[in-house]
C-alpha cells in the first residue's frame, strides 16, 4: 500500500486556487475518458440535494442553507488510503461504503476515479474545486461545505487558500488527534470522531477541553433519548442536524448507531448510551 493520500498531497502542496481552469477541466475530461467514462467534466462536488446525510442539515433559519460535499472513496477502497486515522470498526461500519447509493458499483467507481484524479493531478483538482466552490457560493449567496464527506484529508495543509474563499463555511469530522489538525483560527470547523481505539477517548477529551467538539456513536435506539453527558460534557443530538459548525463549544455530538454499526457490541466504536 502506498503512502496515505493526505501525506502524499501535503508533501507536494500546498496547491493554489488560481490558474488555468479550462486546461484543468480538459485534463479531468481526458482522465475520465481514459477510465471508460464519457468526455464530460463531471463536477467534483456533489449536488447538495442528492446527499441524504448532508440534506438533514437543519439550516431552515440559517443563512447557509445549502451544503455541498466532496465525496471520495473512503478507507483504501481506491487503492490509496483516504482516511489514515481510521479504525478497524469505523472502516467496517463506514456508512459511506455500506449505506444508501454509496453501495452502487457505479457510484463507487465514479468516486474512485475522482480520488485517483486527486492523487495524480492534485493542482488541477484544487483549481476545479475552487472554481466550483466560487460558483456555488455566488449562485446561492453563501454555502457550507464538507470537503471530507468520505475521507480525512488535511485540506488546511493541502490547499489552505480554499479557506479564504468568500461566502463559504467549511466543516468536517476527523479522527485525527488534536495535535494533528489545524482549524485555521476558526475558518475550518472540525469535530473529532471517537472510535474504538484505546487512545481515542483521551483524544476526544483533549478536543473538548480545547473548546472543540467530539462525536460519539451510542447504542441508543432510534426515537430514544441520548445520554445527557459524556465524561461530564453535555451531549447534543447530532441526528437532528449535520450543521456541526453551529454546535456549542466543548459539547459532545451524540449519534445513534446506523447501518451495520447497529449490530456492533457497545464498548468499542459504539458506546453505551448511559451518562458518564
Ligand atoms: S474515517 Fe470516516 S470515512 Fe473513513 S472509513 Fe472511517 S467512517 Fe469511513
Amino acid at each position: 500500500m502506498s503512502k496515505p493520500l493526505t501525506l502524499l498531497l501535503e508533501e507536494q502542496g500546498p496547491f493554489g486556487i488560481d490558474g488555468d481552469v479550462d486546461a484543468a477541466k480538459q485534463r479531468w475530461i481526458a482522465y475520465r475518458v481514459a477510465n471508460g467514462y464519457k468526455a464530460t467534466a463531471t463536477p467534483l462536488l456533489g449536488d447538495p440535494e442528492s446527499n441524504l446525510k448532508l440534506k438533514k442539515t437543519g439550516y431552515a433559519e440559517s443563512q447557509m442553507a445549502i451544503v455541498y460535499g466532496l465525496s471520495l472513496l473512503p478507507a483504501d477502497a481506491s487503492g490509496i488510503d483516504a482516511c489514515v486515522w481510521r479504525s478497524p470498526e469505523c472502516t467496517s461500519a463506514c456508512v459511506l461504503m455500506t449505506a444508501g447509493h454509496s453501495t452502487f458499483p457505479t457510484v463507487r467507481q465514479g468516486r474512485k476515479v475522482k480520488t485517483l484524479f486527486l492523487r495524480d493531478h492534485p493542482q488541477d483538482f484544487v483549481l476545479l474545486l475552487a472554481w466550483e466552490l466560487r460558483r456555488a457560493a455566488k449562485k446561492h449567496g453563501g454555502i457550507a461545505v464538507r470537503l471530507n464527506v468520505a475521507s480525512d484529508l488535511r485540506w488546511e495543509r493541502i490547499a489552505p487558500q480554499l479557506f479564504e474563499l468568500e461566502g463559504i463555511v467549511f466543516y468536517d469530522y476527523t479522527k485525527a488527534p488534536r495535535s494533528q489538525r489545524d482549524q485555521l483560527g476558526g475558518k475550518y470547523h472540525l469535530t473529532f470522531s471517537v472510535s474504538e481505539k484505546s487512545q481515542s477517548e483521551g483524544e476526544a477529551l483533549k478536543w473538548l477541553a480545547d473548546g472543540g467538539n467530539a462525536a460519539v456513536v451510542f447504542d441508543t435506539k432510534k426515537g430514544e433519548a441520548l445520554p445527557e453527558t459524556w465524561h461530564g460534557y453535555p451531549v447534543l443530538d447530532g441526528d437532528i442536524t449535520d450543521a456541526r459548525h453551529e454546535d456549542l463549544p466543548s459539547a459532545v455530538v451524540g449519534l445513534r448507531a446506523k447501518g451495520s454499526a447497529r449490530s456492533m457490541e457497545a464498548g468499542g466504536f459504539v458506546k453505551k448510551g448511559v451518562s458518564s
